[in-house]
């Protein structure tokens, strides 16, 4: 099952990074010829509508047998676009990365520090997290339920800069599920995992690739993928609000025998119903997660569409 013909193999996934790409070329590289070891770069076009593929082309030629683009025919999203890397990549090594350097390429060698000192998973912290305060204060509070429902322990699942050993990469590459999460993934299947703080700097070209209904879909996927607790916990809820309403019911005949029947209280009435009914969709909602996951599943599509890789001898 192994293929190992490089020592280090890194996976970018690019999606419109036309203004982040020279940047990211004139970091990347010298940090790759300093290693000492044999690389590739493994580039993703994530269905990319600006110049980056016509970028990344020129690496291509520019590093002939050391770079690869794996050009998909849409946009399959940034999870789907690591694996499609993954499966592309040959190193022994492999090393995920954002194309928009947030995460400084220099921190590579730190990474495979921890690999050689027999870590099959670095995973990193981003010290002095460089985002909009929304987004830190969401990462917080997710980072928190994810570690708690799926048992997984993450200090930070966002952050893409991050090392896997051969056999992880190959396990992953095992795997067809058409909605992951990568690190999440990954830590499932590691034996020795560690997480090591990297810097992190703001977006500094373009914007951000994810919306917040994308980001909200994208934690989805990582409840859904990783646990059931969401299911049971509306279990939960409904048996409970059943109980209650039950007793309710109870206290409300008793007091119609002993005291009469009673006629006001309508709004209130009316709210308890819209606030019970907003449960019952939000729970609705929740099992429809998991259906519409399910039924992706079974209609078995390709994940991804690849239309051509370029740079494969
Ligand atoms: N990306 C991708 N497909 C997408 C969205 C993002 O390949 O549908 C890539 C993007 O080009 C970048 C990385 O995933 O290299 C992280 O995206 P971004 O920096 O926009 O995410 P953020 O840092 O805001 O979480
Ligand atoms: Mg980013």
């Amino acid at each position: 099952m192994e293929k190992t013909l490089v020592d280090v193999s890194v996976v970018i996934p690019v999606y419109n990074e036309e203004e982040s790409l020279p940047a990211l070329f004139e970091r990347l590289f010298p940090v790759m010829e300093s290693l000492g070891r044999s690389w590739e770069v493994v580039f993703v076009n994530d269905g990319s509508r600006d110049r980056s593929l016509g970028m990344l082309l020129q690496c291509v030629d520019k590093f002939p047998g050391k770079v690869r683009v794996v050009d998909f025919n849409g946009n399959f999203g940034q999870h789907m676009a690591i694996t499609a890397g993954f499966s592309s990549s040959r190193g022994s090594i492999v090393v995920t990365m954002d194309a928009d350097l947030q995460n400084p390429p220099e921190e590579i060698p730190r990474l495979l520090a921890e690999i050689d000192s027999g870590h099959d998973v670095v995973g990193t912290i981003r010290s002095m997290r460089k985002d909009p305060f929304f987004r830190k204060f969401a990462s917080k509070i997710v980072n928190r339920i994810t570690n708690r429902i799926t048992g997984l322990n993450l200090n930070d699942y966002g952050c893409m800069l991050r090392a896997y050993s051969r056999r992880i990469i190959e396990l992953i590459n095992g795997c067809s599920e058409t909605t992951t999460f990568i690190p999440a993934l990954a830590q499932r299947f590691a034996l020795n995992p560690i997480e090591i703080e990297v810097g992190h700097s703001e977006r500094e070209q373009g914007t951000s690739k994810y919306s917040l209904f994308r980001l909200i879909r994208l934690n989805f996927d990582l409840m859904t993928g990783f646990s059931l607790f969401p299911l049971q916990a509306v279990t939960m809820l409904g048996l409970f609000v059943a109980g209650f309403s039950f007793l309710f019911t109870i206290y409300m005949v008793l007091r119609r025998i002993f005291v009469g029947p009673e006629a006001e209280g309508l709004f209130t009435l009316m709210t308890i119903n819209f606030f019970l009914m907003g449960v019952t969709m939000f729970c609705v909602g929740i099992a429809g997660e998991y259906i519409g996951r399910i039924f992706q599943e079974i209609r078995k599509r390709p994940r991804y569409i690849v239309n051509k890789v370029y740079g494969d001898e």
